[in-house]
Formats: C-alpha cells, structure tokens, sequence
C-alpha cells in the first residue's frame, strides 16, 4: 500500500477551505484581560426547554466571569438539527434575560454581539472544517464510508466477543482505506463522516483535575470519533473544542453528564496543538422522592422547567438566591452576616459547589422567597408585581396601575422595621394578600366574635361610624378606640380588663376586631390603622356603613 498523502486527501475532501487555523488564530486573537479574568460561556441547545440545570450552570458562569474581571457570552449550540425547534434561540435569551443574566457577547434577539463570533454553531461550519481539513493533513482525520449496516454488524461482533464496543482499532476499518478507495467511493457519490484518527491507548491513563470534582483519572480515548457528520456538521465534542478555543474560554461549566466524554475532548485538544481550558463538571440536581433521592425528571417535575417560576410568579431574586445556596455550600452562612448585600459580593468559589449532587427542595426555595421578598421595599415589589401580573393576572394589573400610589403603600405596609411581614412567597399571593383593599375584590372572609350578638356589633360599628374623629398616628388611634371602648362598657385596656373580666363586656381588641372584619373582612389582616390611612375615610365609611346593612 502506498504512502498515503495526506496534503492530496485533504484538498479531496475540502477544496473550499481556504482558510487555515493561524489564519483563524489571528481573526480571534487571545482576550486582552486581566491576570486571572475568566472567560466563560452558556452553549444551550435551542430546544425550547429551559431547565433549572441551564440557570444552575449560567449562574456559575456568570459570576466566575463577572466576579474576575473576565467576560459572560452565550453561544448557540445548534448542530443537532433534530433537537432544534422553531424560536429556541428566543426563548434561551429571554429566559436568561428574565433571570437578570447579562451576557457580555454572544447571540442576541438582533443578531451577534461581540467579536468572537458568530456566536451559533451552524454558522460557523467553514471554521470547523478548517480545522477538521488540517487534521486530514496530518494525518489525524479521515473520511470513513461505514454505512449504519456496517457499523450493527461491528457492534454485534464486539458484543458476542464481550469486546468494548465502537470504532478503534482492528473495527477501525476506514483507517486503512488507500487514496484510490477514498476517490472511488467519493465518485460513487457514497456519504461519509469524518473520525479523528485517535492517538490513544486505553491502556493509558489521564489525570485531569476538575474545578468541582478534583483530581480525576481516566482511561486515555482510543475511539476514532466522528468530528464531522455525514453533511459537514460537526458534533458538540469537535464544535466545542474549536469553539471554546477560538472564543478564547477557560473555563467551560457544564453538566457531570459530559465527564464521561472529558478524555475525548482533552484528545481532540491535544492532536490540534490547543490549550484545554480549565472544565467545571457540575453535579446533578436532585430531589428526595419519599425516601430516597432520585434526580429531577422532566417528566414527573414540573419545577425543572424555568417557566414553572415565571408562571407561578417565583421571584427572580429569590429563585437566584436559592440556587447560590445550592451552589455554595458557605452562601447561607454568608448571606445571615451579610442580609442586605447583593449577591454579587459574596465570593463564588468552585470549590464549595458539590461534588455528588445538590437537593432542589421547593419548599426551602419558598422559605427563601418569602425572606427575599420581606426585605424589599414596597416600591420594588409593586414592579415586581406589575410585571408578573401584566402577564398572568390582568385584573391586578388594571387595579394596581389605575392608582399606583395606593399599591405602593398597601406593599409597604409592615416593611422596612427589624421584622418585617412576610405575607408573600410568589406573586400569585399578591392578589388574596391586597384584595380587601379593593371594592371589585373585597369578600367577607371572617365572622365577628361568637360572644357578640348582631345588636352589639352595630352599636360598635355605628359609634365608631357617628364619633371618629381623625388622629394624627397609630397610638392615638389606639387611645381613641380604648376611649369609645370604655364609652360602651368595654375596659379602656386589656391589663383592666384581666384583672376584672366580669365587670366589662370585653376589652378594646373586641372593638379593633370588629372594626377588622367590617373593613377588611378578615381576622388575619395589616395594622388596621396603616390598613384605613390608605384607604381614606371615604372608602372606610362606605365599608362600615355596608357592614351594618348587611348585619
Ligand atoms: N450544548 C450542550 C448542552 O446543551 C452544552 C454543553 C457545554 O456547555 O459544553 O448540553
């Protein structure tokens, strides 16, 4: 058999490519940052999924580059075209956008931004094959014909023999094809893929350490994988390593799942001369199924999907906050000395993140959401919430933004003390939260103590209605109520009250607690005063004045 040149093959297969990797090497020079600015990425499938996995690994990301100086982009995976839906891209960038991630560059609902791209797999396939063409030169990739016939029946061979299965080897049978063979079968018109000839010895070991998992060994690849598939498209392992080599990452995050293939792209760096960025292999996110943990199904969880949080009105905060709790085992613990800092001051370090798998547990998530939201000021949750309800509760909407000044202080209602209320958890409890406030809402919820009868009730409700007049704060409306409590036989305060029950029909918190369900409806209600300063005497009037006629 003759020499093979390799120069000839690879004109053969790619007579179009013209450029070079130096050529490349020189349009995407490495990034002039900072000593120890890390460049990381997102690289979605544009499946129109968006899971909690994406958000878990973009979050890291995020604050690896942002908290280093470095740069956040977003690259397009999208050479399985099976995967693919129509408005994929779309959805992956207005979910990251709702979840408050900046990208620094990469895709954009306008196009491209920033200087390393394109930033979408498909667009870039001269690229690839200006690096696959190079590897044909020397002599490490070669077409191979082997149609899926060929390759069952290798499989099944291996199996019989309890052989390890794929191409290498003896199996590698393309390998060894002469130039005539090549030529001939290209004339004949019969589709190829193109293998990496693999340099490796199973019998070898890699040592790699990873950002999350440490030191790690392997056994070296010694598959001749395909680079690029029978229509000229390459696969993740080739696209991400010319990718994340010209885009200049060094650090690539990306799910456990792909550690299994880590050998193969540590290969596929080696062979093109290139330096493997630093990876970061994120364990999977799990969940406790009665006793036992299982990892999160898209089937059986809805909570793995990111619009579960949009749709059930999860603040984005909070759901950030959360996550940091799973992603760094110390977050919590600096979250209580440091309430009010936004995350973005606390350290992010991969060394905290877990090695065997996080527990997603909704209700911890709700516990964090009502924290969250507690401490925000009235002002950012009425946007908060108009936001959410514009989209999924168009009667809050209207209500809310026909007098935003009174929203904003029905939010702020209990707000910005030592304890703050915590009434809200999503969105959703907005609307039960505030409805008394508003007349097309308002329901008679709660009944009126049991030891008073209808007659007393009136009497109470009209005093309060003939008499009231207007106090300047909270204690003298409170002295003003123990006042027309005594007035009506009730003790002037509960201290009098305890020491004497049988000489008084009942004590002033009788008097608020009626007051409470004739205007708000409820037992379980805001400080009534702050409650009736919003609404206005006008509105209070006409709540008590119903009140009795409905008695
Ligand atoms: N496109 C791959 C995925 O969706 C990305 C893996 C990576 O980040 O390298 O899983």
């Amino acid at each position: 058999m003759s020499e093979m040149n390799y120069n000839e093959l690879a004109e053969l297969l790619f007579s179009e490519i013209t450029l070079t990797p130096e050529d490349y090497e020189k349009i995407y020079p490495p990034r002039q940052l900072k000593e120890g600015a890390k460049v990381t990425r997102i690289a979605p499938s544009p499946t129109g999924f968006m899971h909690l996995g994406n958000l878990f690994g973009a979050i890291t990301d995020e604050r690896l580059a942002h908290q280093s100086g470095g740069v956040f982009y977003l690259r397009i995976e999208d050479t399985d075209l099976k995967r693919a839906v129509e408005g994929g891209v779309e959805t992956i960038i207005r979910v990251f956008n709702q979840f408050g991630l900046n990208f620094d560059e990469g895709a954009t609902l306008e196009g491209d931004n920033g200087d390393y791209g394109p930033y979408r797999q498909r667009q870039r396939e001269k690229i690839y094959k200006a690096y696959a063409k190079h590897l044909v030169k020397e002599g490490l990739a070669y077409p191979c014909f082997c149609t899926e016939d060929d390759l069952s029946a290798m499989r099944e061979k291996q199996e019989a023999q309890k052989l390890n299965p794929g191409y290498y080897g003896e199996f590698a049978v393309c390998r060894h094809l002469t130039m005539e063979q090549i030529k001939a079968n290209i004339e004949a018109g019969k589709p190829y893929v193109l293998r990496l000839r693999s340099p490796g010895n199973p019998e070898n070991r890699i040592r790699h350490t990873d950002l999350i998992k440490g030191n790690i060994e392997m056994p070296e690849n010694d598959q001749d994988i395909v680079i690029l598939k029978a229509d000229g498209i390459p696969t993740y392992h080739f696209a991400h390593v010319v990718d994340d080599h010209l885009m200049r990452t060094n650090v690539v995050v990306r799910g456990e799942e792909w550690l299994a293939t880590l050998p193969i792209h540590l290969q596929l760096f080696r062979v093109l001369g290139l330096k493997p960025p630093k990876y970061a292999h994120t364990a999977q996110l799990m969940k406790m199924d009665g006793n036992s943990k299982r990892k999160l199904s898209k089937r059986k969880d809805p909570e793995l999907s990111l619009d579960f949080y949009d749709e059930q009105g999860y603040c984005v905060p909070a759901v950030v906050e959360y996550l940091l709790t799973l992603l760094n085992s110390n977050f919590e613990e600096w979250r209580l000395a440091n309430p009010t800092k936004p995350y973005t001051e606390f350290p992010f370090n991969t060394k905290k993140m877990s090695v065997s798998g996080s527990l997603f547990d909704l209700q911890k998530l709700q516990d964090v959401s009502k924290n969250v939201i507690s401490v925000m000021s009235g002002e950012e949750v009425y946007q908060l919430v108009i936001e959410w309800a514009k989209k999924y509760d168009e009667q809050l909407y209207r209500l809310f933004t026909a007098d935003e000044q009174k929203a904003v202080a029905i939010l702020s209602i209990g707000r910005g003390g030592k304890k703050p209320r915590k009434d809200l958890t999503v969105w959703g409890d907005v609307k039960p939260y505030v409805s008394f406030f508003y007349d097309e809402l308002f329901a008679m919820q709660d009944g009126y103590p049991e030891k008073m009868d209808k007659a007393e009730v009136q009497t109470v409700l009209q005093t309060y209605l003939d008499t009231y007049t207007e106090q300047p704060d909270n204690s003298s409306w409170f002295n003003w109520i123990c006042q027309m409590a005594a007035s009506l036989g009730y003790a002037p305060s509960t201290k009098e009250y305890k020491a004497n029950p049988d000489a008084f029909k009942g004590q002033p918190g009788d008097i608020t607690m009626v007051l409470r369900v004739a205007i708000c409806g409820r037992h379980n209600a805001p400080d009534l005063f702050e409650v009736m300063s919003i609404m206005g005497k006008e509105q209070v009037d006409a709540r008590l004045r119903a009140a009795i006629a409905a008695l």
